[in-house]
């Protein structure tokens, strides 16, 4: 059911233990929004656990009360009368849902939620689920700590690229503005999320020199086999540096995770790659999306190349 903000306030207020989930591989949105939500609701005296199940990336080390953040164990159960999931669908949480059968309560802003089975609050318009957070948190009432609006920050900055994405909207330079006068540090939240280890920047350079192009230069993608996921802990932002090219119109991460499971992410400068991403069987938004292929890297850059066929 598709509920207002003020009804997911309400249904938070009437919880008492309420489990926080995000998405696998999670982001700044993702570790934000949770975060922020837990010490938000730890402030209205519930009892608020995060579970995540996947490893967190080493350049959100940096956000407060990380350390508390959990990751299910085999056969783990956990005591809750909600679900609080933000930023994705329930599939794309891992083992989220063996913890309990707590009713799920999602919060989201990705256009392709279409959940239905579970209570909605969807908005395609803000331009990271830690927008939304932030008005449900004026809507609860909660103070806006430091700590809070950092978490909040973050979302925001790192899902519009640091306010250069198209979803950036008057609204969302406004939430900044307020977040910056909860004494949030801009300088200090970006150098954070745009350190990387020595390591890291060895990986990103091995991993720019795979460079394709196809369909003659609209398309540029980057491969991310075993030998070079291994010895990097991210290549977020590396897809970034292949959309700028000039003429480029989709550019494409393929990243091993397993010997059938390889993950693709999808930027594009005007093409609805979240529709692309949907056949797939992933989602996200218009100009960022992906999903994971059920396949080895080769066989998953063949299907990836015949769909893009389709565009080009
Ligand atoms: P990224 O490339 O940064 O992992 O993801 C880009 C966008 O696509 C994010 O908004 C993310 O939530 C979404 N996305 C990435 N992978 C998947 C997936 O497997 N399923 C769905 N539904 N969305 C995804
Ligand atoms: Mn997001």
């Amino acid at each position: 059911m598709k509920l207002t903000l003020k009804e997911v306030a309400n249904k938070l207020n009437s919880a008492e233990k309420i489990l926080v989930t995000a998405h696998v591989s999670p982001d700044g949105d993702a570790l934000g929004s949770t975060l922020a939500m837990c010490l938000a609701l730890r402030q209205f005296g519930k009892t608020a656990q995060i579970f995540i199940d996947d490893k967190l990336p080493p350049y959100l080390n940096f956000l407060p009360h990380l350390d508390e953040i959990k990751r299910p164990q085999e056969g783990e159960k956990f005591d809750a009368d909600l679900i609080l999931l933000l930023d994705t669908v329930i599939d794309r949480t891992g083992n989220i849902r063996s913890l309990t059968d707590a009713p799920i309560l999602n919060v989201d802003h990705h256009v392709t939620n279409t959940g239905t089975e579970n209570d909605l609050y969807l908005e395609p318009n803000a331009a990271a689920t830690c927008e939304i957070v932030f008005d449900l948190l004026k809507e609860m009432g909660a103070t806006f700590t430091k700590e809070i609006a950092t978490c909040i920050y973050t979302g925001i900055a790192t899902d519009t690229g640091f306010f250069k994405y198209q979803s950036t909207t008057p609204k969302t330079l406004r939430t900044a503005a307020e977040l910056l006068e909860c004494d949030v540090e801009p300088n200090y939240i970006s150098e954070q999320v745009e350190r990387r280890t020595l390591n890291d920047f060895i990986g990103i350079k091995h991993a720019l020199q795979t460079t394709e192009m196809f369909f003659g230069g609209k398309v540029a993608g980057i491969v991310v086999d075993e030998q070079l996921s291994k010895i990097v802990d991210t290549t977020e932002g590396i897809i970034d540096l292949i959309r700028v090219i000039e003429d480029v119109e989709i550019a494409f991460v393929l990243t091993y995770k397993e010997e059938n499971a390889t993950k693709l992410s999808l930027r594009s400068k005007n093409v609805n790659v979240a529709e692309i991403a949907k056949k797939l069987g992933g989602g996200g938004h218009i100009r960022a999306a992906g999903c994971t292929f059920h396949t080895n890297l080769d066989e998953a850059k063949e299907t990836l190349l015949k769909t893009l066929g389709e565009y080009f």
